[in-house]
């Protein structure tokens, strides 16, 4: 597909889901994956399924996230892919929703892509190289959905966060972007129940839910050399789930 043979990529909470999906990809188009999970047995586990590393990191936690990029800096010699991935999505209405509710998802799905992006940052330019990929969602930018307005501000303020800084990268040859998911068959997803998924399904035109390896195909475009001239955009992949003016037009 790509050739990312000799580069040395990362995906946060590349564990599980749609990160697994990104680690299968890129690896697959020859690329040395390190997942950075706070899940150390599926990490391992993964890492050991692509010959890559695994490193355990809290993404909220800002010093475990500068030892990340700077560990694997001394380890492979430079960095040149990131996938800010991880994420979580707990529904609470807003009635019941609390400030620690509020500020958990902030963190884990926010707080950490200013964290990735700052610290990951230093090695990029110093090598005038670099690729990130931030997963986002349809959800927020384009989307509601009851119990998910904390989710939905992380997700768009995600996109906000990457068009500013695609501006201050760009002078060092680094690009970011940013994929929208919408819904991916994952174990994050699968706790949302069936009947979410079964609606779910019946709401998207190509009448199927996604693959992790949908959203990993975009994710290594983004990553590729090639899109050398792309930055600051963001790419939907949800099998035309958000075109529908109304139930009636999938067909
Ligand atoms: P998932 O729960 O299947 O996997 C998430 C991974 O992130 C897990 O491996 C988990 O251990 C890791 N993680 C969670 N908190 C972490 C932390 N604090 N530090 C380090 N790792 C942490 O979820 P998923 O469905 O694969 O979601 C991945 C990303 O995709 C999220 O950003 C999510 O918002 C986004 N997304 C998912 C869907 C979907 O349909 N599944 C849709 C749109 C967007």
């Amino acid at each position: 597909m790509f050739d990312l043979k000799g580069q040395i990529a990362i995906v946060t909470g590349g564990a599980n889901g749609i990160g697994r999906g990104i680690v299968n990809c890129l690896n697959q188009a020859g690329a040395k994956v390190v997942i950075a999970d706070l899940d150390q047995y599926k990490g391992k586990k993964v890492a050991e399924e692509v010959d890559g590393d695994f490193i355990s990191v809290d993404v909220t936690v800002e010093e475990e996230m500068k030892h990340l990029f700077k560990t694997v800096n001394e380890r492979y010699g430079k960095i040149d892919i990131l996938c800010a991935n991880a994420g979580i999505f707990p529904q609470v209405a807003l009635s019941d929703m609390t400030v620690e509710d509020f500020d958990k998802v902030l963190n884990v799905n926010l707080k950490s892509t200013f964290f990735s992006v700052k610290y990951v940052a230093p090695y990029m330019k110093e090598r005038g190289y670099g690729r990130i990929v931030v997963t986002s969602s349809i959800t927020g930018p384009i989307t509601g959905y009851p119990g998910w307005a904390h989710y939905a501000a992380s997700k768009a303020g995600q996109l906000g966060f990457i068009h500013s800084a695609a501006l201050e990268l760009a002078q060092y040859g680094i690009t970011i972007n940013a994929v929208q998911p919408g819904n991916i068959k994952t174990e994050g997803l699968i706790a949302q129940g069936q009947a979410y998924m079964d609606g779910m399904r019946a709401n998207i035109p190509l009448h199927e839910l996604g693959e992790p390896e949908d959203i990993g195909v975009a994710a290594c475009f983004f990553a590729s050399r090639e899109a050398k001239f792309i930055t600051g955009q963001n790419l939907v992949i949800d099998g035309g789930q958000i075109l529908p003016e109304d139930p009636g037009a999938i067909l």
